[in-house]
């Protein structure tokens, strides 16, 4: 794309921000830094193990306490400082620098998308490995395990602090809990930067989408299909409402999708229903486009509503609610802010083709509380994410612990 080759290249020959005394490219010529980086790449296969043994501990979503115990276990192992979990569910390590700051939070999400009962065994093929999860963020969270593990090996001082976390509440109705407690409870304005190790292999994600979605519950009064004839239907109104969603027009861009994702209602076929709901999800990379787009739902269901009360003379009357289940926010961050050029410096230093791209990650939440935050992949090659099918091409994966390494050292600085 036209748009994105001009970033990265301004974003290479942009001059790096004044606070960084060295660039990721003089860092990475340091001999200290090279032992890390070098340390990185020939353990990578105990990086890959720890992704393995990660992933084939459950997490679906509201139940990745098992799987935190476990990340509690090797940050303790490790040597970070002050580990613990916190309220939500979040695990938490420090590795402190010598100066008050920066403070850098580097994480990875404990959560699938998966359910309970899921076969999580991960299956070896030649350089590819397969499990539900093995990508979507066991990739992460043995990222984040690497760069501390390397820090530790090559005795690099930092001057800023590292905060290593597994958070929970990334995926789908977790809508960001783990992040949101971390940030306005747990950590609250100690941060300075944050980074996510998520989105795949080199992807580097600068703009984050935003979403809102809903539950829209039609209710009445519900009776038989024959003797109560003439009452309004919780499903026809709710057909309605569904007609005039499916007929929603959103610019191509900034990218803007809608759907209505699940519906149920009802009890038998032969009652007029008292209720009916549908479960919709309204994205976009646009703050304005994704109000717009709010707006028109809440009229759509509205006038679904007066057109179904309206057609039939009943006095019995049908009502609707419409209950948020989710809410992200539109990243509003520049996408070519300090610590995305800082990024693309790393890939260039590193000889990475950066993949610069837009998603909805844990990114959205520290940006909306003015906090430069990035989402970044850990390398290697994704497939299938979010499907049973999905699989982790470990092909030049190295190259992605090398350059979430580099890219931690860039932000917090070395003595
Ligand atoms: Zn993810």
């Amino acid at each position: 794309m036209k748009g994105l080759a001009a970033l990265a290249f301004l974003g290479a020959i942009a001059l790096l921000p004044a606070a960084f005394a060295q660039t990721p490219a003089q860092l990475a010529k340091r001999p200290d830094v090279r032992r890390a980086l070098d340390y990185v790449n020939a353990s990578e296969s105990e990086t890959l193990s720890e992704q393995i043994r990660v992933c084939e501990i459950p997490a679906p979503p509201f139940k990745e306490a098992v799987r935190a115990e476990e990340l509690r276990r090797r940050f303790l192992e490790l040597g970070l400082g002050h580990v613990r979990i916190d309220r939500e569910g979040n695990v938490i390590g420090e590795r402190a620098g010598s100066s008050a700051a920066p403070t850098l939070v580097l994480a990875a999400h404990l959560d699938t998308v998966f359910p309970e009962g899921t076969a999580v065994k991960v299956e070896r093929d030649g350089v590819m490995l397969k499990a539900p999860g093995i990508g979507d963020d066991c990739r992460g969270l043995a990222v984040i395990l690497a760069v501390a593990r390397a820090l530790s090996h090559a005795e690099l001082k930092t001057a800023g602090t590292i905060v290593f976390v597994a958070d929970v509440g990334e995926e789908g109705l977790g809508n960001l809990r783990g992040v949101r407690e971390l940030l306005t409870e747990e950590l609250k304005t100690r941060p300075t930067e944050f980074i996510t190790i998520d989105s795949s292999g080199f992807d580097l994600v600068n703009r984050e989408v935003g979403s809102n979605r809903y539950r829209v519950t039609f209710h009445g009064p519900g009776g038989h299909s024959y003797w109560a004839f003439g009452l309004p239907s919780a499903i026809h109104a709710l057909g309605r409402a569904i007609d005039k969603v499916a007929d929603f027009k959103v610019p191509a861009r900034p990218k803007t999708t809608f759907t209505v994702g699940r519906i149920e209602g009802g009890t038998s076929v032969n009652s007029i229903a008292h209720t009916a709901w549908m479960e919709v999800d309204l994205r976009s990379e646009g703050v304005t486009e994704l109000a717009h787009l709010d707006a028109d739902l809440k009229r759509a269901v509205q006038s679904a509503l007066d057109e179904e009360n309206a057609f039939w003379s009943s006095e019995q009357k049908l009502t609707v609610t419409v209950a948020p289940i989710g809410e992200r926010p539109v990243g509003t961050q520049d996408v070519l802010a300090p610590i995305i050029r800082t990024a693309l410096a790393v890939d260039q230093a590193l000889d990475i083709r950066s993949n610069l791209t837009s998603s909805s990650t844990d990114a959205g939440l520290p940006v909306r509380l003015g906090i430069p935050a990035i989402a970044m992949g850990g390398g290697g090659r994704w497939l299938g994410m979010h499907s049973l099918e999905e699989s982790f091409d470990t092909t030049g994966s190295a190259l992605g612990t090398e350059r979430i390494l580099l890219m931690t050292l860039a932000i917090v600085g070395l003595e």
